[in-house]
């Protein structure tokens, strides 16, 4: 009998947050091949005599000196588990079909003839915003919402033609570490510098942390721990009451205690 390859969103990284459909198959797999994203208590509902292994590859595509494996060898390996009629789980982190190299990996069954089917899994910008108690949309601030990276295969900056950036939510996945350049490309874009902005690190985890700032002081965040997940925005302003810490946990003290004015020039220098 001909294996199967089921690619499964593994939602922001609690088990709570699977959906029952990938829990169900992943119980079934006989082979696990899973990204760095994926939490142990994910891996755990797999069956014990499961084939578990990591193909992540963080920040890249090829072969390093721990032995990562670059795309071409999941793809293969994908395929002839699945030959040798294997029960095969491709285990995303998120969605598989944001930032996943989703569209790479269907290429390479297809041309196989390999039979796959897609398993959708909560994506980090709906696990972030649920963390941070906001809506993605608003029918009075927020009419579209934009998936976009801040990093990319081409080192492109990042961009939002045809959008109005004051109607529009920016849901900026890997933003960090630089974030002194996701802050200037924004504003290049024609985000306002003062625009509210929350960064939400581990959203949908124990240990997740959700940090209400402006634009202006996105430059400042680099010690919030990955992976993190900006979103931008008027639905990012902070609610009196929520849950949350602010920027001044991590301003530098010169900003942190100026009066407004002054900081936001001194802000937009350092941002120069
Ligand atoms: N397919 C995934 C995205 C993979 S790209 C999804 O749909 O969520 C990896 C990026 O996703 C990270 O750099 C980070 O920006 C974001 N991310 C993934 N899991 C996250 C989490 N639990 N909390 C915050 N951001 C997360």
């Amino acid at each position: 009998m001909p294996g199967k390859v089921h690619l499964v969103g593994a939602g922001p990284g609690s088990a709570d947050l699977l959906t029952v459909r990938a829990a169900a198959v992943l119980r079934a797999a006989q082979v696990v091949l899973h990204d760095d994203l994926v939490t142990p208590e994910i891996l755990a509902l797999a069956a014990p005599d499961a084939r578990i292994v990591n193909v992540g590859k963080r920040c890249g595509n090829r072969t390093n000196s721990q032995g990562q494996i670059n795309q071409a060898q999941i793809n293969a390996l994908m395929i002839w588990h699945a030959r040798r009629g294997k029960a095969v789980v491709r285990l995303k982190s998120g969605d598989p079909a944001v930032f996943g190299r989703l569209g790479e990996e269907l290429d390479a069954l297809r041309k196989a003839c390999v039979a796959y089917e897609i398993v959708p899994g909560v994506t980090a910008a709906s696990a972030a915003a649920s963390t941070a108690g906001i809506t993605l949309t608003d029918r009075n601030s927020a009419s579209a919402l934009a998936i976009v990276t801040g990093h990319n295969i081409r080192g492109d900056k990042l961009r939002t033609p045809g959008l109005d950036p004051q109607r529009t939510t920016f849901a900026v996945y890997m933003p960090g570490p630089d974030y002194n350049k996701t802050a200037r490309e924004l504003m290049e874009a024609g985000v306002d510098c003062n625009a509210p902005v929350v960064l939400i690190s581990s959203a949908g985890r124990a240990n997740q942390k959700t940090c209400f700032m402006s634009l202006l002081d996105l430059p400042f965040a680099g010690g919030v721990a990955a992976p993190a997940i900006l979103i931008v925005g008027e639905v990012a302003r902070r609610v009196p009451g929520e849950q949350g810490i602010d920027a001044r946990e991590f301003l530098p003290p010169v900003l942190a205690e100026s009066d407004e004015n002054r900081s936001d020039v001194k802000r937009l220098e350092l941002l120069a």
